[in-house]
């Protein structure tokens, strides 16, 4: 049976490799006359690109490997058998104790494929960051992802002893609830862990980015800045919220070196994402994915299972072989998630560009953000296939020049 869960995961990816690996087309070169007289960090971005796509592979299979081998050789039943001889069998206190120890310890095995990211965004300037104000911000992710992480599982393994057929569906509402929630919650409690935000004060563009909004119907309030200048030099702005939360997100990085009407381009992308629900979108693609995802976790632990000490699905002792198939679903669907998420930006980047009618401010924009941010414009295609949640800069920049011809 084991057999046949490796032959059908090996068939899918193999499936998605053959479909990503066709002839795909490259995207366009910069024109020269955006690029300016000094192409020189064009180079330096597409080292910096060669270097930084090993690291995110690795980082993307380290862990789960890791997981798999603490299955395969018992170390996570081992484990749940020792926290029960020393601090008994009370099913929520076992559960916490070894969800603190796998997230610790996932946190640590990760930790220098992390630091090795910080040393090459140094040394290409792209960030001045002290390895202590660093060690810090890691301290405050370790520490909201073992909130939310005990508080999920402590929740699905409550589940799967009182509903050990059903869970799966309860769980889906939770996940989904638990999107929605933190969707909410995450600009007011977990942004300002790690930024200040202030609301944009510069008056001119205030103005015209109301004005703007008022134009294409969305319904915009405020747009806050934060201060990523703390983190590094890279430009960046996001939209994200619901409900009273909604806003779009501006990094100080951007706000000193861009002119007026490439800000306004850069804030118009973002309100094409809030006019187009992507936000809302996503979160339905949660809630439809969610069940789906766990009734097929539920049927392969009822297949794998008991096995390497594990008992049964309720055993903690499986969590690492749970997070480990919810890894390797994430992995095959990865390349279609992020195709509809370079959909997504080309919608909002459409949105920009009939927003504001400057596809010359849009093409400088991109390129401004690409040298700033010592971004590759030229990905390769099977890279950007698999692994980019935004289009080629190169694409971008010249989909913007042929919306300008008639
Ligand atoms: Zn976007």
């Amino acid at each position: 049976m084991r057999v046949l869960l490796v032959i059908g995961l090996l068939a899918v990816i193999t499936l998605g490799l053959g479909w990503l690996l066709g002839p795909r087309t490259p995207a366009p070169e910069l024109p020269p006359q955006l690029v300016g007289p000094d192409a020189a960090w064009l180079e330096r971005a597409d080292q910096l690109s060669a270097r930084r796509r090993p690291l995110g592979i690795a980082s993307l299979l380290l862990t789960p490997i890791a997981w798999w081998l603490m299955i395969r050789f018992g170390w996570s039943a081992a484990l749940r058998a020792w926290l029960e001889h020393h601090i008994g069998t009370n099913p929520w206190i076992v559960a916490a104790v070894f969800t603190c120890i796998f997230v610790f310890a996932t946190t640590l095995l990760n930790g220098p494929l992390a630091y090795a990211g910080l040393a090459l965004r140094r040394s290409y300037g792209l960030s001045a960051e002290t390895t202590a104000a660093w060690l810090v911000r890691q301290g405050k992710e370790l520490l909201v992802s073992l909130i939310v992480t005990l508080v999920m599982v402590e929740g699905l393994y409550w589940l799967l002893r009182v509903a050990p057929q059903r869970w799966w569906l309860w769980a889906a509402g939770g996940a989904i609830l638990g999107s929605l929630l933190l969707t909410y919650l995450a600009p007011y409690v977990i942004t300002p862990l790690f930024f200040t935000q202030r609301p944009l004060d510069d008056p001119t563009l205030r103005t015209q980015i109301m004005e703007l909004g008022a134009r294409t119907g969305v319904p915009i309030s405020e747009v806050f800045v934060i201060d990523a200048s703390t983190q590094g030099n890279e430009g960046n702005a996001y939209f994200t919220g619901i409900g009273g939360a909604t806003r779009v997100v501006l990094y100080d990085t951007l706000l000193r070196q861009y002119p007026k009407e490439e800000l306004l381009t850069i804030l118009a992308h973002e309100l094409g994402h809030w006019r187009a629900q992507h936000v809302w979108k996503g979160l339905l693609l949660t809630a439809l994915g969610a069940p789906i995802g766990l009734w097929i976790v539920h049927l392969l632990l009822g297949w794998l299972l008991p096995g390497w000490g594990i008992r049964d699905r309720a055993d903690v002792a499986g969590l690492p072989l749970i997070m480990l198939l919810a890894t390797i679903g994430g992995l095959a669907t990865l390349p279609v998630q992020n195709w509809i998420s370079r959909q997504w930006e080309r919608e909002a980047d459409r949105f920009a560009l009939t927003a504001t009618g400057d596809p010359a401010a849009f093409q400088a924009t991109f390129v401004r953000l690409a040298q700033q941010n010592l971004a590759d414009p030229t990905p390769p295609p099977l890279y950007e296939g698999l692994f980019a949640t935004h289009p080629a800069i190169g694409r971008r920049v010249a989909d913007a020049g042929s919306s300008s011809s008639p």
